[in-house]
């Protein structure tokens, strides 16, 4: 369920989108923005979201069509930063690491990857 106009008002990534926070942009189209991480956990830390605010993956999940241009996208991304190896991460809960209640998929590369993740 997506979360009520206040608490979307307050939503730092729905900032960012808007441009009231600034960012590094990396990628802009009619649905999705993405944006360097500021606190990179690899050489290359990107964070795609959906321009409309879903609070995680399971509310996303509600527009599949969304999750698979994002899907795509990520990968185009990658690819245009020159990383052919990478992770992509969708933190989704609490108790999974997510912090901003806004889905974003991180798209992390130019370094060997641990697994399991923590
Ligand atoms: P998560 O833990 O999956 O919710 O990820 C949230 C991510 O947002 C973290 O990797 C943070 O470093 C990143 N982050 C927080 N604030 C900002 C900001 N103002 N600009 C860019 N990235 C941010
Ligand atoms: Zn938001």
């Amino acid at each position: 369920m997506e979360q009520s106009s206040k608490d979307q008002s307050s939503c730092l990534f729905c900032k960012i989108v808007s441009g009231q926070i600034p960012s590094k942009k990396v990628f802009e189209d009619d649905r999705i923005f993405a944006f360097e991480d500021i606190n990179p956990q690899a050489p290359t830390h990107i964070l795609l979201v959906p321009k409309k605010h879903f609070a995680d993956l399971h509310d996303g999940a509600g527009d599949p069509v969304l999750l698979g241009e994002m899907l795509a996208r990520s990968a185009a991304i990658a690819h245009e930063h020159g990383i052919r190896d990478y992770r992509l991460v969708a933190n989704s809960g609490k108790n999974a690491g997510q912090a901003v209640f806004h889905l974003h998929f991180h798209v992390l590369g130019g370094r060997r990857m641990g697994w399991p993740p923590g």
